[in-house]
């Protein structure tokens, strides 16, 4: 049999791919090394934030991809919701910020809305007074427990007659033939497809490493904790802080943004990449991070399997200075890992021949941004076109 498209990889990029060729009528085969999602897709917070994006397309993608979440949302009960995020200011200047991105949003016709600090804390009162100088609340902004919404949209997909799932099936080679395309299994399988895309996240090593492995992909590591469930204490939508205000690119939009003063917190905050983030969980247990350590594309082995206890110390230490909780015991802690592309695209996306595209590299934006991409991409490569960042508006 041949497939008009295999995608593989199914995290995200390549799920929301499978869903926008089946949308267009397609045949398609998704495949992933995995039996079950593993990668960045899962272990993540589940902050759907186009509020962080940088302005232009990134902010214009993820505004598109909540649409296409808001779509999902009823066959995936429970795995997405719609709670906003709020950004909250630690310092003045920082609170001068959030109300320059406000302006910024108004004329981009996104809604947003500013908080006193009265206002914040009424909304969440496990915030710490003297932490809060103010914040910013993106309302339309959505959540995902992606531990919950993967299986099930790969349910979803598998529900579909023209979709083939094959998970648990690595693929080690694709070669051209003749105008179409064979694609080489670690079971010595070989499928027929007319295009592939290829989605494999941090991967780098096995296809067209000659590609992905370019001197400006990075790879990197995030450490994240999860607290046990913490009852009484509701922290709605996605939280995200003063540390996050300074990295996010959206704010460096703001007239004041190169005028911050440094934070008043130890350097290895900075080295680390460490801001702090929250977001609750149904059961009442908060996600806690993160972390960034980069590491060379080249060099898949380099990445530093273990969990930093330094790192959580410091994370934690920070996270106590901006929430009280009646009591810090962590349930878990983890690594997650995605590929970045360092240039000016952010992406990587790029037909490797008129058959073959990739796209990786999304970095930390993946959740946010993801499924408005690869629509566009599939959109694209139906259309027989080499792919291209798509050229979206920022406008709401
Ligand atoms: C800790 C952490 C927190 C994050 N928080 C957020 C957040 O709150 N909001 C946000 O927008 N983004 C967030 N991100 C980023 C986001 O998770 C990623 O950008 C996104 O998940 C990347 O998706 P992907 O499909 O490219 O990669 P992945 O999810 O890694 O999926 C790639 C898949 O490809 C498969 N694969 C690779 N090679 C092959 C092969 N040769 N054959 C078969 N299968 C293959 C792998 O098995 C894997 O399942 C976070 C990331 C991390 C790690």
């Amino acid at each position: 049999m041949k497939f008009d498209l295999a995608i593989v990889g199914a995290g995200v990029l390549g799920s929301f791919a499978a869903l926008e060729a089946l949308k267009s009528g397609k045949r398609v085969l998704l495949l992933d090394a995995g039996l079950k999602a593993r990668g960045a897709t899962v272990r993540n917070f589940g902050q759907l934030v186009p509020s962080g994006m940088a302005l232009g397309p990134w902010r214009a993608l993820g505004i598109r991809s909540l649409s296409i979440y808001r779509q999902l949302q009823p066959m995936v009960e429970g795995a997405l919701w719609q709670q906003g995020s709020t950004y909250i200011a630690s310092t003045p200047e920082e609170a001068a910020l959030l109300e320059e991105m406000h302006a910024i949003d108004r004329a981009q016709d996104y809604r947003s809305q500013l908080l006193s600090v009265e206002q914040c804390l009424e909304k969440m009162p496990a915030l710490r007074m003297e932490y809060c100088h103010g914040g910013l609340h993106y309302p339309e902004e959505m959540s995902a427990e992606s531990g919950q919404l993967m299986p099930r949209l790969w349910s979803l997909l598998s529900a579909n007659p023209e979709l083939t799932l094959r998970a648990g099936t690595l693929v080690r080679e694709i070669r051209e033939r003749g105008g179409i395309t064979d694609i080489l299994t670690s079971n010595n399988e070989v499928l027929h497809a007319d295009q592939v895309l290829i989605c494999c996240g941090h991967q780098l090593n096995q296809l067209y490493p000659a590609i992905t492995q370019n001197a400006q992909m990075k790879l990197c590591k995030l450490q994240m904790l999860r607290s046990e469930p913490v009852i009484g204490t509701r922290l709605p939508g996605n939280l995200l802080t003063g540390l996050s205000i300074r990295r996010y690119e959206a704010f460096h939009s703001c007239p004041s943004y190169e005028k911050l003063p440094q934070p008043l917190l130890d350097p290895r905050y900075g080295e680390l990449g460490i801001h702090m983030l929250f977001r609750q969980s149904a059961d009442g247990s908060i996600i806690i991070g993160d972390s960034h350590e980069y590491f060379p594309a080249n060099d898949v082995t380099s990445i530093d399997y273990e969990v930093r206890e330094d790192i959580n110390q410091l994370m934690l230490e920070e996270a106590r200075n901006i929430l009280k909780l009646p009591r810090w015991t962590m349930a878990r802690c983890w690594n997650g890992y995605y590929s970045q592309d360092m240039s000016e695209q952010k992406v990587l996306m790029r037909s490797v021949s008129e058959k073959i595209h990739l796209v990786t590299g999304i970095g930390g934006k993946g959740m946010t941004t993801g499924p408005a991409l690869v629509q566009s991409a599939v959109q694209q490569l139906l259309r027989g076109e080499a792919l291209t960042l798509p050229d979206v508006h920022s406008h709401a």
